[in-house]
């Protein structure tokens, strides 16, 4: 199987000021088509070439891990974003994220926390197990939460690529922003 790069459903300049067209053009143009193509050339004729690519990312160690595994996260993460996104998250997800956080907004400061605080590169993720509790984790660099057997739902990506362009050192500031483009719609059809 050859993987390619799905186009996104907005327009490169959609999601501004959050992230900016250049940032996007970067992020998900170069960087994120950098990580398929190299997952391309990694996995052919190997036993991991006909598996699922969560399957991959459970199984593979090292650059096949690595590559598959940001193909994927950079996938989830920009196709969480809408430029009509923002606001709360309803239905099930909404209600677990209350009674478990206590608040959405508590839930936002816990979330950008431990992006905040991981040291490097990586990603922070809310995921939920089977049966239905929430879990904030981070993690450095290609990692995700299927290899925890957990089902992710929201992740930020906390790597300078992401927005080094837009904000420079202040990480923070970066996290924040992404709150007025999150597709909830999507992401609660994950939970
Ligand atoms: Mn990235």
């Amino acid at each position: 199987m050859t993987y390619t790069q799905p186009e996104l459903p907005y327009a490169h300049d959609a999601l501004a000021p959050a992230i900016s067209a250049e940032t996007v053009h970067y992020h998900y143009g170069k960087h994120e088509k950098a990580y398929i193509d190299n997952l391309n050339k990694l996995i052919k004729g190997t036993e991991f070439e006909d598996m699922a690519l969560e399957e991959v990312i459970e199984k593979a160690q090292g650059p096949l891990f690595n590559n598959a595994s940001q193909a994927w996260n950079h996938i989830f993460y920009f196709f969480s974003f809408s430029p009509d996104g923002g606001g709360e998250p309803g239905g099930e997800l909404g209600e677990a994220i209350r009674k478990q956080y206590g608040s959405f907004e508590e839930f936002k400061k816990m979330f950008v926390e431990a992006g905040v605080s991981l040291f490097g590169s990586g990603w922070v993720w809310l995921s939920r197990d089977n049966d239905g509790r929430l879990f904030i984790t981070q993690g450095p660099n290609a990692s995700n939460p299927l290899t925890q057997g957990l089902t992710p739902i929201l992740t930020f990506d906390v790597w300078e690529h992401a927005y080094y362009l837009d904000y420079q050192n202040r990480r923070k500031d970066a996290l924040e922003a992404l709150w007025d483009i999150i597709d909830w719609d999507i992401v609660e059809s994950r939970y």
